[in-house]
């Protein structure tokens, strides 16, 4: 049983705690004061667990907000990665090219060669 309510967030678990009696009603009160959170950008209000607003996509809490930072700092990160990785693969390839290019003209007798018009 317990394992079900462990899921549950904000209200249903406080509508569960109330009626097990472990808070008061008047908590519950508080709760439903805060059950929109208006956006402070176009004033949409929305649900109170909303990590963004649903008008214009603002960031609504700092959780979130720090949330898109670190998204933010991984993803320049990843690309930061990806650009060595392919700087390093094209010199790799460079240099490869450069080797089967000095072993082929190793092989060609320059003396024989002649040029095409
Ligand atoms: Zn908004």
């Amino acid at each position: 049983m317990t394992q079900v309510y462990v899921h549950l967030r904000g209200e249903s678990s406080k509508v569960l705690l109330q009626k097990t009696g472990v808070i008061k009603k008047e908590d519950i009160g508080q709760v439903n004061a805060l059950k929109t959170r208006q956006c402070p950008n176009c004033f949409e209000p929305n649900r109170p667990d909303s990590q963004f607003c649903i008008k214009c996509r603002i960031v609504l809490s700092l959780e979130s907000y720090n949330d898109v930072l670190k998204r933010q700092k991984e993803k320049d990160l990843e690309m930061n990665q990806l650009r060595e990785q392919q700087s390093t693969d094209i010199k790799e390839l460079r240099e490869d090219l450069e080797n089967k290019f000095q072993q082929i003209l190793l092989k060609i007798n320059v003396d024989k060669l002649r040029v095409v018009e």
